[in-house]
């Protein structure tokens, strides 16, 4: 298949999709599910292909925060490349000073190699002080370029630094979600990752909670998606409140959240999640800006342990059907796989 073939396909499989499922065809769903279909972004098609598999729907919400993960994703490599490309022109500019300061020196070196030969014939005063002050002066202009080259190279520093910082500030930006200010699902499955070695190689625990608000659908339907994403920022804060430092919490989707409990065992991350749990269900909530009751909100919460030489995706999926389990027994609990696994026994 050649390029336009392949994109013709991409294309009428995006379109396809999108009729199926009901999804306006806008050109911002379509590039996405154009993205999806060229498995561009490995976080944003596994996440689709999940709402597929899962045949969830594609609520407008869901297609919002689809679009901003996949479209600011792509700004932050955007931003990242400029600001490279910035670094490696401040880098030219230094090479090129330096260069130029490399000759500055051959020449000044030379000056005096030429008046250590003169010094060898004539040693008359007055030629004596001529060779002296033709020495003076190309050590003074010596001077003068060093100290401009110090300037400049101080400059240059200081515009790698900012850069340097920059950078950092969108990666940060790269790993948090934009709604709740704590990490985003990339950052969860990079941090999933790196505890999922360190625990095998340590011989440790590791869990992770999987919390999915309940009925949240219809908590948008009655009091609106503005005053839906205050709750997600009071589950985020909730979560955060809970764990500690070696501890991540994270926005994973929507209305999902997920925790990464490393050295944890299994007795203590159900703990855990019934503590979380139980701090949502006690959070009252009021719209602030009608003074309305809006009731309460509960998560059900789903637990899983790491298996010996287990991969973090298999990790993750015991831990959805933990939490899927935890909805069919009624909501507002926790399920653990070993709750799972007598069930099934
Ligand atoms: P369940 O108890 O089975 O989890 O029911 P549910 O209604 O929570 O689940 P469902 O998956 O049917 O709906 C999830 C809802 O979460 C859909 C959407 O309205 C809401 N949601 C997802 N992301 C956001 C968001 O960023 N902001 C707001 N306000 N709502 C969101
Ligand atoms: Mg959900
Ligand atoms: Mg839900």
């Amino acid at each position: 298949m050649n390029r336009h073939e392949r994109a013709e396909q991409l294309a009428k499989s995006a379109i396809a999709l999108m009729a199926e499922r009901h999804i306006a065809p806008t050109p911002e769903n379509f590039k996405l599910f154009y993205a999806y279909f060229a498995g561009e972004n490995p976080g944003v098609s596994a996440f689709i292909g999940d709402m597929i598999a899962g045949r969830r729907p594609f609520t407008p919400a869901v297609l919002v925060d689809l679009r901003q993960r996949f479209f600011t994703e792509h700004q932050f490599d955007r931003e990242a490349a400029e600001i490279g490309a910035k670094v490696s022109i401040t880098l030219d500019s230094v090479m090129g000073k330096l260069q130029s300061a490399g000759k500055d020196t051959e020449a000044y070196g030379r000056t005096l190699s030429a008046a250590s030969g003169e010094l060898g014939s004539d040693h008359s005063p007055a030629a004596l002080r001529k060779l002296v002050d033709g020495l003076i002066s190309a050590t003074k202009t010596m001077e003068t370029r060093a100290s401009a080259l110090e300037v400049e190279l101080q400059h240059s520093s200081h515009e790698v630094e900012e850069l340097r910082q920059k950078l950092e500030a969108v990666r940060q930006e790269s790993l948090t979600d934009g709604l709740t200010g704590i990490p985003n699902r990339k950052a969860f499955d990079a941090e999933l990752q790196k505890a999922a070695e360190r625990a095998a190689q340590h011989g440790q625990p590791l869990c992770v909670l999987m919390c999915d608000i309940d009925r949240f659908k219809t908590f948008n339907d009655t009091w609106g998606h503005q005053t839906g994403d205050q709750v997600l920022r009071l589950v985020a804060n909730c979560l955060s409140e809970n764990v500690k430092g070696r501890d991540t919490a994270a926005r994973y989707g929507g209305e999902e959240f997920g925790v990464i409990l490393p050295e944890t065992t299994l007795d203590v991350a159900v703990t855990l999640g019934n503590q979380i749990r139980a701090a949502v269900e006690g959070k009252k909530l009021v719209k602030k800006s009608t003074g309305d009751i809006l009731g309460t909100i509960t998560i059900s919460v789903g637990v899983a342990m790491l298996a010996p030489g287990e991969k973090p995706v298999a990790l993750l999926q015991r831990a959805d059907a933990c939490l899927y389990a935890a909805k069919e027994a009624g909501r507002n609990r926790v399920v653990s796989e070993r709750e799972l696994r007598a069930q099934a026994a």
